[in-house]
């Protein structure tokens, strides 16, 4: 099943997408859901949103050998986690805005795993239980700031800067080497398979939960494979992971500060 968010004809509601248009449902997969409605759109009728609104978004970094290596790194002992605010988080097809305080904005494409259950301190064996599904996130980095703070929360913190989508597949299999490309206006810049995740899913679920409760519609950030690479205002970012779908992004100036 492949869930969508959406703004259509009555209002921001969730839905499954289908062949011939997204089935509306009633509630959230989050809560409670009816999806076994009558009621279906056509994709030209709504825009489509981020699939969750999370309480918080937490990111790996350097859980790719070749991503660690391309910044003269090693992979770390245990997953290095960060946090991206609530406010960075777009939809697909939404502009990420690219802030006047850096020159070297920066796309990630990673994949998402979107939390359905309350979790706290879950084993590895357990994880799969409080995954609803996996979407396709961008975290975006402003890479000069990132370098210049020493720590990240401003480099990857801007509003825009977390777009996440188009849906949800709760079918999807991580642990099957599934392809993920990053490209800017078509060329393609990141290319790996799910598969060489250094910390694996269930692992980051686990160790992430026994830090901070996971809340359902919170998203955790997988890392991002070589081949980051810098984009400019008028460009087009695709990430696309294979059985899940492609998240596309134009990047647009932001305002001068006054
Ligand atoms: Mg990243």
């Amino acid at each position: 099943m492949q869930i969508v968010r959406f703004s259509g004809p009555e209002g921001i509601a969730y839905g499954t997408a289908e062949s011939d248009g997204i089935r509306v449902a009633q509630g959230s997969p989050l809560v409670e859901w009816e999806q076994d409605t009558d009621t279906v759109v056509g994709y030209d009728e709504v825009d489509l949103l981020s699939p969750v609104l999370p309480s918080k978004v937490v990111a790996v970094g350097k859980n790719y050998v070749a991503h660690a290596e391309e910044f003269g790194s090693s992979v770390p002992e245990t997953p290095i986690l960060f946090l991206k605010p609530a406010t960075s988080v777009v939809g697909s097809g939404a502009p990420v805005v690219h802030p006047p305080d850096t020159a070297d904005l920066q796309h990630e494409g990673e994949l998402a795993v979107v939390i359905g259950k309350l979790a706290r301190h879950v084993s590895a064996e357990d994880a799969s239980r409080f995954i609803l599904g996996y979407t396709v996130g961008n975290d975006v980095t402003a890479r000069d700031l990132q370098r210049s703070d020493g720590q990240w929360a401003r480099a990857k913190g801007f509003d825009t800067f977390c777009p996440l989508g188009p849906s949800i597949n709760t079918e999807f299999d991580p642990l099957e080497p599934m392809r993920l490309t990053a490209s800017v206006d078509g060329e393609v810049k990141q290319e790996a398979t799910t598969a060489d995740l250094v910390f694996g899913v269930a692992e980051l679920v686990a160790f992430a939960s026994r830090v901070m409760t996971l809340l359902p519609g919170d998203v955790i950030l997988t890392g991002t494979p070589a081949g980051v690479s810098t984009v400019r205002p008028g460009q087009l970012m695709e990430v696309e992971i294979e059985g899940i779908g492609t998240l596309a992004n134009p990047v647009i100036a932001g305002r001068q500060s006054t």
